[in-house]
């Protein structure tokens, strides 16, 4: 599979040329960034610190996707939303893992998936997906005399909150509750909050550091508190979650999916 990755002189965009370069079945085939920036024209495998490929790293997307098979994203929303229309015009498969989509980007994305095979995922790691489905199952058994509250810690140059991670953590145990995340999330508090209410799901933000990425999943009632975590130590795993899924969509209808189905889960 020809595999592209826009936005390649990320960190993550970085990591991901590596896993391409190392994963049988997948071959990269380009590679771009935002207009402008210093990596636009130079070689793609030099700048990842893997020696010249003859690759030179483009401005222009629309015009890589015309020769590829898959693209990986990891950028910032609007970009993706752009991306997943490219993609559609041309019946691509496109990988999102960027985070931060407000609503009405994530609608657009969904759209445009009724023309091409796009996985879109908060947190592409296995470890993760397989949290989640494990935090929606206990989440079904366990009643809301369990207080449900997801504690996050990223490095300091993380721009959103709380993580994409602890959302999609979030919207598995209200799934597994039968109600909708909107309606119960606590994102933060400060000052005079009054008692926990009944059925709310808390989430608590930490920055600092070089902290790839921390989620626990705390279900406390009186007596016991249940917690599941998942601790990510290396970028890597995300990047390689999201090469697994560019690989699995091949032969797949159009469509939106998930890290769950990637994992047959
Ligand atoms: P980063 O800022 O290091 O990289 C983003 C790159 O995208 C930059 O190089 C930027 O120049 C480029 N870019 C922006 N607009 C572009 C455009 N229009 N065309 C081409 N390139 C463009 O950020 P990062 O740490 O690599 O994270 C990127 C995104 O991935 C964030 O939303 C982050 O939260 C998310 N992320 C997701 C997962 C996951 O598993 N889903 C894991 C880690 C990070």
């Amino acid at each position: 599979m020809k595999i592209g990755i826009v936005g390649c002189a990320g960190r993550m965009g970085q990591m991901l040329v590596r896993e391409v370069l190392q994963t049988p079945g997948a071959h990269l085939a380009g590679g771009t960034e935002r207009p402008g920036t210093d990596a636009v024209g130079r070689d793609i495998g030099e700048l990842v610190g893997f020696g010249k490929l003859g690759i030179a790293v483009s401005a222009s997307a629309a015009e890589m996707f015309q020769h590829v098979d898959a693209v990986i994203d990891f950028t910032v929303p609007p970009a993706s939303v752009e991306h997943a229309k490219i993609a559609a015009s041309l019946g691509k498969v496109l990988i999102i893992g960027t985070t931060g989509m407000s609503e009405a980007q994530s609608r657009q994305v969904e759209e445009q998936a009724q023309k091409a095979r796009i996985v879109m995922a908060p947190n592409m790691s296995v470890g993760v997906t397989l949290a989640a489905a494990l935090v929606e199952q206990v989440a079904r058994v366990l009643d809301d005399m369990y207080d449900i509250e997801i504690v996050e810690m990223h490095h300091r140059h993380k721009v959103d909150a709380p993580s994409g991670t602890a959302l999609g953590l979030g919207r598995a145990a209200a799934m597994g509750r039968g109600v909708s995340l909107d309606q119960v999330a606590c994102k933060s508090r400060d000052g005079q909050t009054g008692v926990r209410p009944r059925g709310e799901i808390g989430f608590a933000t930490l920055r600092g550091g070089d902290v790839v990425g921390d989620h626990t999943v705390i279900f406390a009632a009186e007596g016991e508190r249940f917690e599941i975590t998942h601790k990510a130590s290396s970028r890597q795993i995300f990047a390689k979650g999201a090469v697994r899924a560019a690989l699995w969509c091949k032969g797949r209808r159009h469509g939106l999916y998930s890290m769950k189905d990637v994992l047959g889960l």
